[in-house]
């Protein structure tokens, strides 16, 4: 499980994840722990790499204790079929309150948003965002040993890095920051930004989805600490260390998907899904309950087309899968609230003869039944303000090649820059994006179908083994390049000296 990671360059030592979430949520019952499957792109990207490679993951796995406490169960997972070390990490109730629904949720998500109106700025909050980045680094000084590569994940841990390598100045380490990372001018608007920047540099690697935020970060690093950098190789020079900086936009495992798109159970419960909605048009879309995914603004596009396009009346069904999510956190409530008044208010409009145009489901589905959803709609609206990636769009991709289904990708989509073939359109304005569902749904099925095969051999070129190869080929070329300079440089024992 926990078995050695040999890279392609040799490098062996195990690999260990480290994440706020990891694959499961677990509760202790009655009965015993229950672990619930987490929902999230993040999770979805991992665990195949995970399941293949073997190795640790540390994550919060949903329950609390005591502030003082850091270390919870170790547990082999998949139950079943166990592939890796599933390695607690537990946090007080008031830790998760100012940490995660605090600082991560309430100031750094929003400000990598950019949506600065909806960005918190909470002192305390920020302590116990150091506190419990701490917390994690001392369960990795107790779990890692010296030769493993650690690989931190996005935002909610950006101090760690630093902190692991003070412990180790010897140690491989990488991040990978998963959401959008902001120009500098909306960046630098964090009164910690400098201690946030100082976090991620104490990394090998620092990966994002695509060259844009790549660029916004190398921008932000000289702006506020006054690093050294290289825009052209992507590197910062940075303590005696030579950073990478690299946009690696994740993947898919498309084997698995695309063996559940064949499945026939999956196939005839997405023609009953079709036979229950009835019309002539399914339109679908699939995200976690969250203002940055645009659903009012759908919402808004879907009541427009009705109004202005009435021959699609009674023809068209728009489905809104919203997985619940940061439920504690007021605006996503707020958000709730806002999209089922929004749904309500079309349906009121619009239901005719007993069919209602909107369909809405909160609830997370798994992914069988997702993929059912997939394969039975003619259409999937990924529409966000702003969105690091959104991997949902690539699995509508894998799931439907060779169908004549159609994606519809706001430009303010990460995954807009790989998929050129999806139909663009403006989330704010909601006349552009009626026009082009209608224009969707008008294009020839032969134009459907080519534009799907094109977009397949994107995703399909660049599947998650393909990022998990370009990770390790970025982080080893830059860890033995640093390493090599460090163990000769003379400071190397004045900085072992500081760190221990
Ligand atoms: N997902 C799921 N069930 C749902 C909704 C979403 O399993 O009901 C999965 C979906 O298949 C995808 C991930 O959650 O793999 C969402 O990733 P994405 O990058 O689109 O957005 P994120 O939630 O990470 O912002």
């Amino acid at each position: 499980m926990d078995r050695m990671t040999t890279l392609f360059d040799g490098y062996e030592g195990r690999l260990i994840v480290v994440s706020n979430r990891g694959s499961c949520t677990f509760k202790k019952t009655s009965s015993g722990l229950q672990a619930t499957p987490s929902v999230s792109g993040l999770v979805s990207a991992l665990e195949p790499i995970l399941k293949e490679q073997g190795g640790i993951w540390v994550a919060w796995g949903g329950r609390y204790s005591t502030a003082s406490k850091a270390m919870g169960l170790s547990l082999p997972l998949p139950e079943k079929n166990p592939r890796y070390v599933n390695q607690e990490v537990l946090l007080s109730r008031k830790e998760v309150t100012q940490y995660y629904d605090g600082f991560s949720n309430n100031c750094l998500w929003p400000l990598c948003h950019s949506f600065l109106e909806k960005t918190i700025f909470n002192e305390d909050d920020w302590r116990t965002y150091i506190k419990v980045n701490k917390k994690y680094a001392r369960v990795l000084a107790k779990v890692a040993k010296p030769r493993d590569m650690i690989w931190v994940q996005d935002y909610h841990l950006a101090l760690v890095p630093r902190l692991v390598r003070e412990h180790n100045p010897l140690a491989a380490l990488a991040l990978f920051w998963h959401i959008p990372f902001p120009p500098v001018e909306i960046f630098e608007t964090l009164p910690w930004a400098r201690d946030l920047i100082q976090g991620i540099l104490g990394c090998d690697l620092i990966a994002f989805h695509t060259e844009s935020y790549t660029r916004n970060f190398l921008m932000s690093v000289e702006e506020i600490t006054g690093a050294k950098v290289d825009y052209r190789n992507k590197t910062i020079e940075w303590r005696d260390r030579t950073i990478k900086v690299a946009a690696l936009p994740i993947g898919l495992d498309c084997k698995q998907l695309e063996g559940l798109a064949q499945r026939p159970d999956l196939r005839t419960q997405a023609q009953q899904i079709r036979d229950k909605i009835g019309g002539q048009y399914l339109i679908l879309g699939v995200d976690r309950l969250d203002y940055s995914k645009g659903i009012i603004e759908r919402l808004e596009a879907i009541e427009y087309l009705l109004e202005n396009y009435p021959e699609y009346r009674g023809k068209l069904t728009f489905l809104q899968i919203a997985a619940p999510s940061r439920t504690s956190v007021p605006a996503y409530s707020q958000l709730r609230r806002r999209v089922e008044e929004t749904v309500g208010r079309i349906n009121g409009r619009f239901t005719h003869n007993y069919h209602s145009p909107i369909q809405y489901l909160f609830q997370s589905l798994d992914k069988e039944n997702l993929v059912a959803h997939y394969l039975a709609s003619d259409m999937l609206l990924v529409t966000p303000l702003r969105d690091g990636l959104n991997l949902v769009a690539k699995e509508y991709v894998v799931v439907n090649t060779g169908k004549d289904a159609i994606l519809v990708l706001s430009p303010l989509a990460g995954v807009a820059f790989q998929l050129k073939q999806a139909i663009i359109a403006n989330p704010y304005y909601p006349k552009a994006l009626a026009d082009s569902i209608v224009n969707g749904l008008k294009l020839t099925e032969g134009e459907k179908r080519h534009r799907m095969n094109q977009m397949y051999k994107t995703v399909k070129g660049q599947d998650i083994f393909w990022w998990w190869k370009m990770i390790q080929e970025n982080w080893i070329a830059s860890y033995r390049h640093s390493q090599s300079k460090f163990v000769m440089h003379p400071s190397v024992k004045k900085q072992a000296r500081v760190a221990n």
